[in-house]
């Protein structure tokens, strides 16, 4: 195997680490290859940890439950910096809110929560809501468990952008998945298959959110090189529970 020569690396202070680094990327496709010299996080990772910081500043004190984390970057950051931070993955066939001692974790399902109302300051997801079949009612329960002050900090590719939102693939009442697009697969770090993308978000995720949840949502843009946040579609959403 060739290992690829490093086309791009700029020098700059990375988010997550707190470090001067070097961000590089052997790809001109940089949402999933500009990498951090330190933290070996990528663009969207680094742009969901600016949002935390400059939201909550104090997010080493707060209560925060991350769904699904990925083992590195703002998971392992969070991890290591907040005592009050839980994580939970999603495991079929196990009880919702059990450890699972098989995977070394809690089962959660974002659709049907376990927590108690209004029990976390800061829930986070990356890159988990354009899988659920339910969207509705993952934001409801994120929603529901939030307390007033709190946010639900994410990100999700709004791939469809200014177009409408579409789903792309459903449940039927029996629960066969009904496809709408060709299946389309990512990445999943507890599930060798991947996960199905079911839905082709678009900006309007912030209107779906408040008509479903009924927290308004701000959609965050950034492009900093000298924090290596720079890439197609890394925007994060962050609404807030008032
Ligand atoms: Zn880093």
């Amino acid at each position: 195997m060739t290992v690829d020569a490093v086309k791009y690396r700029f020098d700059g202070r990375c988010d997550i680490c707190n470090d001067a680094v070097q961000f590089t990327s052997t790809q001109g496709w940089f949402r999933d290859y500009l990498l951090c010299s330190g933290c070996k996080s990528i663009p969207r990772e680094r742009a969901l940890m600016r949002v935390i910081k400059e939201h909550y500043p104090n997010y080493a004190t707060l209560t925060i439950h991350e769904s699904s984390p990925c083992g590195r970057g703002v998971s392992t950051k969070l991890a290591d910096e907040c005592p009050n931070y839980s994580y939970s993955h999603y495991f079929v066939g196990i009880p919702p809110g059990e450890f699972s001692l098989q995977h070394g974790a809690r089962n959660e399902n974002l659709e049907k929560l376990t927590f108690a109302d209004h029990s976390l300051d800061l829930f986070i997801t990356q890159d988990v809501m354009e899988h659920i079949f339910h969207p509705e009612a993952a934001f409801r329960e994120i929603a529901r468990v939030l307390r007033p002050g709190g946010a639900h900090i994410f990100t999700a590719p709004l791939v469809n952008k200014a177009k409408q939102t579409q789903r792309r693939a459903e449940l039927s009442a029996s629960g066969d998945v009904i496809h709408h697009f060709e299946p389309e697969f990512h990445g999943n770090p507890v599930d060798p298959e991947g996960s199905l993308v079911t839905m082709n978000w678009g900006y309007d995720i912030a209107a779906f959110i408040m008509e479903k949840a009924g927290t308004p949502s701000i959609i965050i843009q950034i492009d900093d090189i000298s924090a290596g946040i720079r890439a197609e579609y890394i925007d994060v959403i962050a609404s807030f529970k008032h």
